[in-house]
């Protein structure tokens, strides 16, 4: 990839990425682990040019297709939650590529990860820009991530970008013992939901934490 654009001018530069950084710190995100990876992965990368200028405001962005990237304080936010909480990062599963910019985030922490998208064009674009940002540690596949990537699993923590009404049975199911499922759950009111899995087999903690607001998670493909 072009490095110039890669490191951005302007409204895209080093300098304004530092500012966000600064935000996220202003708003509570304390790992400097995650911290780290926002600060070095261009955001603008992942939107159409003329939404680049705005990729460093700490807001969600449409994407086409009825979706948004998500908004930095909420990566930031969920990515903490998984680092603070997860034994291993080995295997991890994303549901919702989107844009691709979690996705980006989380291949820097983790060992291997695993990313599900329902919008083909979508997910084609992400692997398209992960790839040419030098990723390799990322499979993709095109499907109702609402159901895992079982052949794949179990994971040591699994996050979701779309909110389901109710934690589906199948991400629990796909946890390691001691996974971490970092889950916005709800119909009307949605809630940030971290579920942690016992040690010893079946048992599943569940801890509701802030409101938030994530597009639905949906069901079926779109081609
Ligand atoms: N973290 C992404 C968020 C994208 S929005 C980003 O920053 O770009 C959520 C994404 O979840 C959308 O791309 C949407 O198409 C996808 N999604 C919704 N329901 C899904 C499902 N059942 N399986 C897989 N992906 C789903």
């Amino acid at each position: 990839m072009d490095r110039l654009r890669q490191e951005g001018l302007g409204m895209t530069s080093q300098r304004t990425r530092n500012r966000l950084i600064q935000r996220l710190r202003e708003e509570g995100i304390a790992n400097e682990e995650v911290l780290d990876v926002m600060v070095s992965t261009p955001r603008h990368l992942f939107l159409d040019e003329a939404l680049a200028i705005r990729a460093y405001e700490d807001t969600a962005l449409p994407i086409g297709f009825g979706q948004t990237i998500s908004q930095p304080y909420i990566v930031a936010r969920m990515t903490e939650l998984l680092l603070s909480r997860a034994k291993s990062l080995q295997r991890v599963l994303e549901v919702g590529t989107g844009s691709g910019y979690q996705t980006a985030i989380l291949a820097r922490l983790v060992k291997q990860l695993y990313s599900v998208e329902r919008v083909k064009p979508l997910l084609e674009t992400a692997r398209h820009r992960l790839g040419e940002l030098g990723h390799h540690n990322i499979a993709f596949k095109l499907s109702n991530g609402g159901f895992g990537w079982q052949e794949e699993g179990p994971y040591d923590a699994i996050l979701a970008a779309a909110a389901p009404a109710m934690i589906p049975d199948e991400l629990k199911q796909q946890l390691a013992p001691n996974g971490v499922l970092v889950i916005p759950v709800g119909a009307e009111q949605q809630y940030l939901t971290m579920v942690t899995r016992r040690q010893d087999g079946d048992q599943f903690d569940v801890e509701k934490l802030e409101a938030v607001r994530f597009v639905p998670l949906l069901s079926g493909v779109v081609r």
